[in-house]
């Protein structure tokens, strides 16, 4: 296996990956999902269709508005979706 991807941001139980808990925080990193890793995977395997990458985001978006108080989901659209258009996370999209 190449480890030389691996940050301090991929700290965490081996095999688990940077999926959300039931918190929605990392399973992997404990940051807030989704997290840097998930952001870098998904801009990179979803390279080639954007549109994919925010429908499934926006389902992100609906399970944790689903879950979380409504105060919560104010800035939960730019958490879930901001990024979605760039080609690095971090970077404002829209
Ligand atoms: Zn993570």
């Amino acid at each position: 296996m190449n480890d030389s991807r691996i940050t301090s941001s991929d700290a965490g139980p081996p095999g688990v990956r940077h999926i959300p808990d039931s918190a929605w925080q990392c399973a992997r990193c404990g940051s807030e999902w989704p997290c840097e890793s998930y952001k870098r995977t998904a801009l990179r395997d979803y390279r080639r269709n954007r549109v994919a990458l925010a429908m499934l985001m926006a389902t992100y978006l609906h399970r944790f508005a689903r879950d979380r108080p409504a105060a919560e989901c104010v800035r939960a659209g730019a958490r879930f979706l901001g990024w979605c258009r760039t080609r690095r996370p971090g970077r404002a999209a829209w």
